[in-house]
């Protein structure tokens, strides 16, 4: 049994005439967030932390922005792809956790709904993914309003025992 742990990190732009999507929950707000497909900076980090444990690399390389495959595709699909790659190279997701940090909107109201969106997607138990809501005390791009980003770190096992 091997345990493994991968490290996450994205930021994306906040702009108007977006929707805001935060753990796959959209969440009411003047902006959203700026990117390709629906710019779900949470997901984007969780990917990233699954891939670095399981040794493949980084979100950019799995989905080009040049490929017209992954144009506008929602984040929920593409964390359920790395996912799938997870359990083929034999690999459980023991736990996530992760941190928002976005000045606004206050995130409290939505993170039982965004823990469960993601259990669900990686089919793991809500208490195994948890999420930590920050501001960054007003400093910044992200203290500005002008970007939201997100930290994951996640443990993954190789074999069926967690
Ligand atoms: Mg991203």
């Amino acid at each position: 049994m091997e345990h493994r742990t991968g490290i996450g990190y994205d930021l994306h732009r906040l702009t108007s005439g977006r929707k805001l999507f935060l753990g796959w929950v959209e969440i009411p707000y003047i902006h959203g967030l700026l990117g390709h497909s629906d710019a779900d900076v949470l997901l984007h980090a969780i990917c990233d932390a699954l891939l670095g444990a399981i040794g493949q690399g980084d979100i950019g390389e799995l989905f080009p922005d040049t490929d017209p495959r992954y144009d506008g595709i929602s984040s929920r699909e593409l964390l359920k792809i790395v996912y799938e790659l997870v359990a083929k190279k034999n690999f459980s997701i023991v736990n996530v956790d992760t941190v928002v940090v976005a000045e606004e909107p206050k995130l409290f109201p939505f993170k039982k709904q965004m823990r469960q969106a993601i259990a669900g997607i990686l089919n793991i138990k809500e208490d195994s993914v948890n999420i930590k809501a920050k501001t960054n005390e007003g400093i910044g791009e992200v203290g500005d309003k002008l970007a939201i980003a997100a930290y994951a770190i996640v443990t993954v096992v190789s074999g069926e025992d967690k």
